[in-house]
């Protein structure tokens, strides 16, 4: 049995103090009306408000992801942050490959696999999101695409480190668009990453590995779409801006 995990990306919104605020009241609404365990909650602020985060989250239910790191452990890398420095202020997951990264920032796979290599030598938990653009989901390639960010993203990761590897499915074409995929379409895909993480770490890993969907999961989607075989959960964006909405997409998932 897998247990769901479902994270809030919060992109590049809320300056420290309405951060704070947002933290303040999903952490007050999670232990006043969050029973079941079942479910993993990460909450993904901008870098700017991580410690703090991490610091009014300390014995809830609630963890803190960052939305990206760098590779290296420190450097000369003026604008970037590590695994290290992360792990320090006890953030315990890191978003890696978001497409938004792929698009404007020209990340690859091949750097997404060094970045998840960096994250899992510290103990953080990788979200690693693979998916296709509507071009490629419409000429058919969806599923090439995907197996190669898997082969490329996953290079080097081995099989005990997948117990920190997470994958996000988010087909580009459903991020902040308003459009979902169908949880047909989407558990599809989820069943396709699954197969091929066995292909290459095994049934055990592949049984245990969690598959997140993100594209435009709202209150009213989010209970078909986790319902489904392959569905572990989900990677939000707007709706987890909303205290409410984003509890009531955890609540869709246990
Ligand atoms: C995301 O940013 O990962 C995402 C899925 O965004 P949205 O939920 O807004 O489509």
């Amino acid at each position: 049995m897998r247990r769901k995990l479902v994270a809030g990306n919060w992109k590049m919104h809320k300056n420290l103090t309405e951060s704070q605020a947002l933290i303040t009241e999903i952490r007050g609404i999670v232990r006043d009306e969050f029973r079941k365990s079942q479910a993993e909650i990460v909450v993904c602020p901008t870098a700017l408000a991580l410690a703090s985060a991490a610091k009014l989250v300390e014995g809830t239910d609630v963890q803190i992801g960052a939305q990206n790191i760098h590779e290296a452990i420190e450097g000369a890398f003026t604008g970037e942050w590590s695994a290290q420095m992360l792990s320090s202020i006890s953030v315990t997951h890191a978003i890696i490959g978001h497409s938004e990264r792929r698009q404007y920032f020209n990340e690859t796979s091949k750097q997404c696999s060094l970045k998840i290599k960096s994250a899992v030598s510290e103990g953080i938990t990788s979200l690693y999101c693979v998916g296709e653009t509507l071009e490629e989901r419409e000429s058919e390639k969806h599923f090439e695409v995907i197996e190669d960010q898997l082969n490329e993203g996953l290079e080097g990761i081995t099989a005990d480190e997948m117990s920190n590897v997470v994958i996000a499915y988010e087909p580009v074409w459903a991020i902040g668009t308003g459009k979902t995929a169908s949880s047909d379409q989407a558990q599809e895909v989820h069943a396709f990453i699954r197969a091929q993480v066995e292909k290459k770490y095994g049934k055990a890993i592949s049984d245990t590995i969690r598959i997140l969907y993100g594209g435009s999961v709202k209150p009213g989607n989010a209970g078909e779409l986790f319902s489904q075989a392959d569905i572990d959960g989900g990677l939000i964006g707007g709706a987890s801006l909303k205290a409410r909405d984003f509890f009531e997409i955890i609540q869709a998932a246990v």
